[in-house]
């Protein structure tokens, strides 16, 4: 017997809004009972790093519905915007057709106008100016196969490592974070960590709003055992604060300090486990590795609760029980944190201090127990991080700085020794810089939307419309904030319409299969860059026909580095629901446990321990001293409050996608500020009014919302809405590391408008 679509969407809405709180049987039950379509496709939702497994029905060729894979790790569940995937394809702003901007105006051009331009104006730029006045700017969303050939055809084709993705905006700061502290990226865990837990802590992550399905593994967990205990650590009251048995709603940029103190809690109190520290640890300051466990105990000693209580505004008994969950012997911890880490000047440093309590207790590589950063898109993992496509980076783990590793692609890629650059291209922020100070002409930008999702935006959307910078955009949506500053709009296909991979949070692969053609002349962006390549004379680089071309030679590039997934077939993929790297054969199964004998191919069998921490040298890895800082601008006399930013439930980024849901567009589209009532009061604002809020860069104006959620003296904002722009006010330093934005502080003024 079925159940009516409406009722369905009734019920899904309901347990996403209330996923924090309720119970998540009646949803699985629902979602079993829809269906009825002619053909039933194996996909992976196209929204967060969650990646969660569905089918896409299509009937009379058009993607008529979805339903969750019951067989992948979020067992048959979606969330309401992963349910309501089918909107999104024939939207009306769906693009269909190239265009190119001529006397100010878009108009309808071929294919062949359009890339003979595109290709004309970069050929331009870099016989003028070299290759480094050219770059490409892509995405964690684009698909593995496309980034990698965006990446070869930069790198090694046109010769620029002018090649960055919105991951750094992102993610950035885990990067660094696992880097430095293990000697490599990503998760040693996975999401099966939540069921083994006896602790979680969640820090910077708001998971019930931005990973629903994960915050639901979190709830099961929790039901399924009382005995767990959750600790959220965010400055605001969210859904996921809900749920939690102790909420520390620390001031802004003090979270150095609280994990400090808890680490001092923790060694205080004899917590640590000492063979571990003994056997696997070593201690570090700035970038050397030369402190021992007693300087760590001295550095710590500053880190009393009491005193770090009152810098943070919270109860020092507070720290202290956290501490006390989180260290007790024998109980399992993990934690998940987000971009409340990442988005930092201090973004790297936060993240080795939470690894930092993970190692002292040896709370690590074992199931129940990992440090796990959540990522905001469903290929962060995949194409851009493992695959290398920032600026720094070569595809897995290698980095454009080591000649040794440059020469390895060179020869992957089969281009002459020397090619590939040795000096690392430009980081985000600095790319867009350098658009804006006339030294890049050209910039593509593929499946993403930096006209509205950079920090300071004003500024950079300025930088892309310049005079003398040309900009083309990939994009399957038009107008976006993006797109109406571009020279150039090329219609992308989108999900559901192209074929490859994506790597989600947990470094599980999935294949995404195209279940039907292109809207209109869209084209998948792998088959734009080789008509790019192509046309700049690049075309033996990339002769690629399909993605499983692609997929070859990126089985070639992993092998024998400590990605190795060279056993990860397309027809296994093809097979599975998502498969774990390292798997250096077919026979194997994939990886659970990083690092971990029995689990890890990369730590042999006769290791004298169960863990080998084999990407550091010694096999040890860093607890990394690193002082509490705050962020890089306050609020003062003049701007007296700290702005925040953040995800809803019911929209995904940019909006370009769920603008088009429409009962999503009906549910939480505008980015109100949010005040607390203490604040509103003060400054005699009530619930509608409009209030102009103006940061050092810039204004916008948004109407009130009056909550308790927020804390006294901080202002909240949603990042979605494209027509009122959170990043107008966002500061866009960067971590000195990662060169990550500071998107989470900032100061701004009120004025009531
Ligand atoms: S949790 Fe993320 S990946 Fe899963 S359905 Fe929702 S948006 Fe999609």
């Amino acid at each position: 017997m079925g159940v009516s679509r409406r009722r369905f969407l009734e019920i899904t809405a309901a347990a996403s809004a209330v996923g924090a709180i309720g119970s998540t049987r009646s949803l699985e039950a629902m979602a079993a009972q829809v269906g009825g379509s002619t053909k039933w496709v194996k996909s992976v939702c196209r929204y967060c790093g969650t990646g969660c497994g569905l089918y896409i029905g299509v009937e009379n060729g058009k993607v008529a519905s979805v339903k969750g894979d019951r067989d992948n790790h979020n067992v048959g569940l979606l969330c309401l915007k992963g349910f309501l995937l089918p909107q999104i394809m024939g939207a009306p702003d769906r693009l269909q057709h190239p265009l190119i901007r001529r006397d100010g105006k878009f108009v309808r051009a071929t294919w062949d106008e359009a890339m003979t331009l595109v290709a004309g104006r970069f050929r331009e730029a870099i016989d003028k100016f070299g290759p480094d006045a050219v770059g490409f700017y892509g995405s964690g969303q684009g698909l593995t196969e496309e980034t990698y050939v965006a990446n070869k055809l930069f790198k090694a084709g046109i010769r620029t490592n002018n090649v960055e993705g919105n991951p750094r905006l992102c993610m950035a700061s885990a990067v660094a974070g696992y880097v430095q502290t293990f000697g490599m990226d990503e998760p040693m865990g996975t999401y099966e960590d939540i069921d083994h837990a006896d602790v979680i802590l969640l820090i910077g992550s708001n998971a019930a709003e931005a990973h629903p399905i994960i915050f639901q593994r979190v709830v099961r967990r929790r039901e399924n055992n009382r005995n767990v205990k959750i600790v959220v650590m965010d400055p605001r009251v969210t859904p996921t604060t809900r749920i939690a048995d102790l909420h520390l709603a620390f001031k802004p940029g003090t979270d150095l300090a609280i994990l400090n103190a808890m680490a001092h809690v923790i060694v205080k109190e004899g917590m640590v486990d000492e063979d571990f520290i003994k056997t696997h640890l070593v201690f570090g300051q700035g970038t050397e590795t030369d402190k021992s466990w007693d300087d760590y105990k001295a550095f710590l000693a500053e880190y009393a609760p009491e005193r770090v209580a009152k810098e943070a505004e919270v109860k020092a008994e507070d720290i202290v029980t956290v501490a006390r969950w989180f260290g007790e012997k024998g109980r399992k911890a993990t934690s998940m944190w987000c971009m409340g880490l990442n988005q930092r000047t201090k973004g790297v440093w936060a993240n080795n201090l939470v690894h930092n309590l993970h190692l002292v207790t040896g709370k690590i590589g074992i199931p129940g127990s990992t440090p796990f950063s959540l990522t905001g898109q469903p290929n962060a993992c995949g194409g851009v991080r493992d695959g290398g496509a920032l600026s720094h980076l070569l595809p897995y783990g290698r980095v454009i700085a080591n000649e040794q590793h440059r020469a390895q692609m060179e020869a992957i890629w089969k281009v002459p020794a020397g090619t590939i650059q040795p000096k690392p291209g430009l980081p985000t922020i600095d790319l867009f810089r350098s658009l804006e100070e006339g030294k890049l002409k050209c910039l593509y930008v593929m499946t993403t939307n930096p006209g509205q999702s950079l920090p300071n935006v004003n500024r950079y959307r300025a930088a892309m419309r310049r005079e003398g910078a040309f900009v083309v955009v990939a994009e399957a949506y038009h107008p976006t904030r993006t797109s109406e500053l571009a020279d150039v709009v090329l219609p992308a296909a989108l999900w559901a319409e192209k074929e490859g991979v994506y790597g989600c949070a947990e470094r599980r692969y999935q294949l995404l299969e195209q279940a039907i053609p292109p809207l209109g002349e869209a084209k998948p962006d792998m088959e734009i860059l080789c008509d790019l390549g192509r046309r700049l004379g690049h075309g033996a680089l990339v002769p690629f026909k399909t993605p499983n071309d692609v997929w070859d030679e990126i089985l070639v590039a992993c092998k024998g580095t400590r990605y190795d997934f060279s056993g990860m077939t397309r027809e296994r993929l093809r097979q599975t629901h998502g498969l774990f790297w390292p798997m250096p054969t077919v026979g194997h199964p994939g990886t659970q446990l990083r690092f971990v004998k029995g689990d890890d191919p990369l730590v042999p069998a006769d290791h004298p321990y169960r863990i080998k921490f084999y990407a550091r040298p010694n096999d040890r890895a860093v607890v990394w001293l690193r002082p509490q800082q705050q962020a890089e601008e306050l609020p003062d006399a003049e701007y007296p409050f700290f702005y925040t930013t953040g995800r809803d439930i019911e929209h995904w980024h940019t909006a370009t996608m769920t603008r088009n849901v429409k009962e999503l567009r009906h549910a939480n589209l505008e980015s109100m500020a949010q005040f607390h009532p203490k604040d509103a009061a003060k400054l005699g604002i009530k619930q509608g009014d409009s209030v102009k809020l103006t940061s050092r860069r810039g204004e916008e104006t948004f109407r009130v919302k009056v909550t308790d959620n927020s804390r006294e003296g901080l202002i909240y904002v949603h990042m979605h809405d494209p027509d009122r722009m959170c990043n107008r006010l966002t500061n866009d330093v960067v971590d000195p590391v990662s060169r990550q934005p500071e998107f989470k502080i900032c100061a701004v003024k009120v004025a009531k408008v």
